[in-house]
This record gives structure tokens, C-alpha cells and sequence, in this order.
């Protein structure tokens, strides 16, 4: 993603942070000159908001966790001063699977805020008061022993906040799988949208009303989000109708491993495809040749040599019966341009993303 770096890597997931995140510690340097606080209270300030991020991350990592037991993967996760985004490679229409994913997390903040809690046991309870501005009088706790109550506060507030029914926050996310046990997964998320945009411009004028910039833009993201993720679930919904065998093609070339490069660069100059199938001497599928590989210019003194190296093994069968947006996420997430379609064990054609892309294109 543009503007972001790398943080760290958990599990094959890349954590990464938007440079606006910086904006944070301004925000912190600011307010200490304008309240004039002492370099010990700013540091407190920037240490509790770095560890607020860290709590953020383990949210974040608890829905992408969850997603991986249901085999969905996570791109990565992106941390910006609105908060962090797991990218999941989709989302899955089982409801309980979506409830799940979408509770992980803020379980997450409920589980780091019970394992603070025995703080409680040598520190007055007195002390998280004084995190929400109340001042006890009889005992003055330093800054060190607010740091504790000050997290528990956080994550209790994060986990409280990202439940709302605010869709596409994680709370809209369960409230959509709950619907979609009785209604449809578009009905479901047309009432949660409506729902989820009420709550946002809530959200965005209590932030306006109180001063809090942060509070409104997030009220703003929900708002253009849930929209957003809205068409993209009636799009769904829309290719869902059409199955494989509206869209395979019955004509297509195949190449034996030992066909030279220079016989398969013919056919794709002079013919309308652009990936082949490699199929043997035993008829049996050994992968698919790649335009890319075929016009690579390292390859370019190997035109009299045999293709077999330059087989991609990743492929899967369709069958005639596959929805679309099955195969669409397919191609979309395994990195699959041209894939065989079979039935009684045999191959009678094929699937491109090529023809997939120009079939949704139309659809829009
Ligand atoms: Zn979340």
C-alpha cells in the first residue's frame, strides 16, 4: 500500500504503518505546549497511545487469526492513526464464520483488559477513575500507576466502540451474521448498511460537536465503507446467478511438455489465447505456460528448448456447476489466469480470468 511501511511480520502477515500514523505524536507534542505538561506527563502520553497501537495490532491479528481456522488468508494488516484494517483475502458468506471472525477481535481487547485486571488487587480501583477525569483526592496515584488502568480503560473502550452495530465495524459484522441466519445475505446487508450509515453520521457529528477531528473522519470511513462494501455484496449476489457453463470456452489449444518454446510462441502471435494447458503423452494435465514466461526476454535464447520448465503447476479443476463468484475469488486470490474445466474425469474446456473480467465488466 502506497505510503505505508513495514513493521513486523507475524504468521506470514505483514503488519504496516501509514506515515500519517507520525501525526499521532504531533498531535501529543502539540497538546503538551498548548497545556504546557511536563516532559514526563508527554511521555506518558506517546507510551500509553504506543501501546493503545500495540492493543490495536492484536485485535486486528484476532480476526486474522480466526479467518485463517475458516482458510481464508490476510493480505496484511494496515495501522493508520484511524485505527488498523486486517486486509482479509475474503469474507466469508457463512454467517458463523463472519460472526466469529468479526467477534475475535474485540475479544481480543476483553481478554487484555481481564489479564490487567489484577492490577486491582494492590492498587485502589480509585486509580482507573482517575483516568476518566476523576480526581480522588485522598490519594494521589503517579503516573507510572495510572499507566495499567489507563490500557484496561482503552481496550474496554475500543471493544466497546467496535461493537457497535456501526457496519462494516466489527459490531454491523455481527449484526449482519445474525441476520443473514433469517434473511437473505443481501437483504442482511442492506439493512445493516442503513443501520451502519445512521450510526456513522452519529458518529461524525458527535466528533464535529466535541472538537474530536479523529472521531468524525472515523464517522466519515464508516460511512463511505459500509456503501461501498454494500455494492460489492449486491455485485456478488449478482454473479452468483451465472455458473461455469455459461462462461467456459469449448475451444482451446493444448501443448505436450516437449513442444518447443518457439511452437507455443507461434500459436499465441497468431492465434487469440494467451495460456495454454500442457497436457502429456499419457493425457494427463501437467499445468498451464504463461504468457509471461513464453515472451520473458531471459527466455529468449531458449526458443528451440522444451517448455516442460516453464509449466506453472498452479491450477485446479472447475466443474460446469461452479458458481462465478467462486471461480472470481478463486482467480482473485490463488493468482489462477486460466483454469481447466472438467467433467466424467475429462476436460471439455476452459475458464480464463480474461473472459471472467470482461463477463463482470459487462455485468456492472
Ligand atoms: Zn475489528
Amino acid at each position: 500500500m502506497k505510503g505505508t511501511f513495514r513493521l513486523l511480520k507475524y504468521d506470514n502477515i505483514p503488519v504496516f504503518i501509514h506515515w500519517s500514523f507520525g501525526l499521532i505524536f504531533v498531535w501529543v507534542f502539540y497538546n503538551g505546549y498548548k497545556h504546557s505538561l511536563g516532559w514526563d506527563q508527554i511521555i506518558f502520553l506517546s507510551a500509553l497511545l504506543l501501546a493503545l497501537f500495540a492493543c490495536v495490532t492484536l485485535h486486528e491479528f484476532g480476526h486474522a487469526l480466526m479467518a485463517k481456522r475458516f482458510g481464508i488468508n490476510t493480505k496484511d494488516i494496515v495501522l493508520s492513526p484511524i485505527g488498523g484494517i486486517a486486509r482479509l483475502d475474503s469474507i466469508p458468506s457463512d454467517p458463523s464464520q463472519e460472526f466469529k471472525i468479526a467477534i475475535a477481535g474485540p475479544m481480543v481487547n476483553v481478554g487484555i483488559a481481564a489479564v490487567l485486571s489484577p492490577y486491582f488487587l494492590f492498587f485502589p480501583f480509585s486509580n482507573f477513575m482517575v483516568f476518566f477525569g476523576k480526581i480522588n483526592f485522598d490519594y494521589q496515584p503517579s503516573l507510572l500507576e495510572i499507566f495499567i488502568p489507563g490500557l484496561i480503560g482503552m481496550n474496554l473502550i475500543l471493544a466497546v466502540f467496535n461493537m457497535l452495530p456501526a457496519f462494516p465495524m466489527d459490531g454491523g459484522r455481527v449484526f449482519r451474521a445474525l441476520l443473514s441466519t433469517k434473511l437473505s445475505r443481501l437483504l442482511a446487508t442492506r439493512i445493516a448498511t442503513i443501520v451502519g450509515q445512521i450510526f456513522a453520521v452519529a458518529i461524525t457529528f458527535y466528533g464535529f460537536y466535541n472538537g474530536n477531528i479523529i472521531t468524525a473522519f472515523v464517522g466519515i470511513f464508516i460511512f463511505v465503507a459500509a456503501s461501498q462494501e454494500f455494492r460489492h455484496v449486491k455485485f456478488e449476489s449478482k454473479i452468483a446467478k451465472y455458473k461455469v457453463r455459461d462462461l467456459i470456452r469449448y475451444e482451446y489449444s493444448t501443448f505436450l511438455p516437449s513442444a518447443t518454446l518457439m511452437e507455443v510462441k507461434e500459436k499465441l502471435n497468431h492465434g487469440l489465447e494467451n495460456r495454454f494447458l500442457v497436457i502429456d503423452e499419457e493425457n494427463i494435465l501437467r499445468g498451464v505456460i504463461h504468457e509471461e514466461f513464453i515472451l520473458d526476454k531471459d527466455h529468449i535464447d531458449k526458443l528451440d528448448s522444451a517448455i516442460e520448465p516453464m509449466i506453472s503447476e498452479n491450477f485446479t479443476y472447475l466443474s460446469q456447476d461452479d458458481n462465478l463468484n467462486d471461480v472470481y475469488k478463486l482467480m482473485t486470490t490463488q493468482g489462477f489466469y486460466l483454469l481447466p474445466v472438467k467433467e466424467n474425469e475429462k476436460i471439455i474446456g476452459v475458464i480464463d480470468s480474461k473472459m471472467l473480467n470482461d463477463f463482470l465488466h459487462k455485468l456492472k
